[in-house]
């Protein structure tokens, strides 16, 4: 199946190519970006061009980021066609309702995707945790900002999300491996006095059973970075560490298929879509993003030092 990549940043270049390109199932066959370009594919900067001149493309992937998503997202599938985005699926919920609603009226799959559900230790995770009874959860995910977002100014716009564009990969495993749902009961959010978006944040869920359940976000981490995820259940403890990519079971390391590493996240999601156009299906699961709106919402603000990259 034809592709075209629309957004030609970190992520597209990063991971969407290399996947892509790897993959039997799909050619990279446009790009549409301002600036940015792949090398022998041909480049587009305006997205109504290239669905006009490329009515062979069946499937356009987003890497925008969030604010500009929806109105691209949105011409793509009045042109017919299935659409992929990456995440979070939009800068607000009612904007991914409506490209769920567009995609149904124009009968063209549409797949909010959530890599680090990909992520080689998801799945053991979920299906161990399916009859424990949950504790505690805490979910402690501190990254340094200017080594993983280098000059990325969206991030501390509005609708950027600061550190809940991280953070909402940790919700989407959570979200992905408890059986019950949760929902944010308190916030606290760390502002930088000239961003619009928090740099660190803690949060906390209500559990139906009662567990506590804890997220620490932080932008701020030099040095070692931390992707983790611990649950303290009846019958021992649960740690996914690397964003999702190895699971411990009371501290012995679970061993993985070997074909799911940590760059195996985006060959996945791809597989998948190409199963979704097949099947004619849509893929659209919003549950991280309510938890990271709530938490926006309800969270108690409190200003910090000016963030200078
Ligand atoms: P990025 O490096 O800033 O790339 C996004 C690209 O979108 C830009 O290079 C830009 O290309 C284009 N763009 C169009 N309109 C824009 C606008 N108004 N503001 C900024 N850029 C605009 O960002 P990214 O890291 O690839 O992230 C893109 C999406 O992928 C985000 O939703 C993010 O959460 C997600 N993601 C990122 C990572 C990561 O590690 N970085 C990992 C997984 C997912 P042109 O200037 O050429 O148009």
């Amino acid at each position: 199946m034809k592709v075209a990549l629309v957004g030609i940043g970190k992520i597209a270049l990063d991971q969407h190519v290399p996947a892509i390109i790897a993959s039997p199932d799909w050619e990279l066959a446009a790009t549409t970006s301002r600036h940015g370009t792949v090398d022998g594919v041909q480049a587009f900067t305006d997205i109504d061009d290239m669905l006009a001149q490329r009515s062979d493309i069946r499937v356009v992937s987003f890497c925008l980021p969030p604010v500009p998503r929806y109105e691209a997202a949105a011409r793509a599938i009045r042109a017919g066609r299935h659409v992929m985005l990456e995440k979070p699926p939009g800068a607000t919920l009612s904007e991914c309702h409506a490209l769920e609603t567009l995609a149904r009226k124009h009968r063209v799959s549409l797949f909010a995707t959530w890599h680090s559900r990909e992520a080689a230790g998801v799945a053991g995770a979920r299906a161990w945790l399916a009859d424990k009874t949950l504790r505690r959860l805490s979910v402690t995910w501190k990254e340094d900002v200017r080594r993983w977002h280098p000059g990325q100014d969206w991030i501390w716009q509005p609708g950027g999300m600061g550190v809940f564009d991280p953070g909402i990969n940790a919700l989407s495993i959570v979200t992905d491996i408890l059986p019950d749902p949760i929902h944010v009961s308190s916030a606290r959010l760390e502002i930088p006095e000239n961003c619009q978006t928090p740099i660190a944040a803690s949060v906390a869920f209500h559990h139906p059973g009662g567990a506590e359940i804890s997220a620490e976000l932080d932008f701020r981490q030099e040095g070692e970075q931390t992707w983790t995820i611990s649950a303290e259940t009846d019958q021992g403890m649960l740690v996914l560490t690397g964003g999702g990519a190895q699971l411990w079971i009371d501290g012995q390391e679970v061993a993985q298929d070997a074909g799911l590493t940590l760059t195996g996240e985006y060959p996945r999601l791809y597989a998948r879509m190409a199963r979704l156009v097949k099947d004619g299906a849509m893929d659209v699961d919003l549950s991280p993003m309510r938890h990271v709106f709530d938490a926006l919402c309800l969270g108690r603000r409190v200003n910090t030092a000016p963030f200078i990259e």
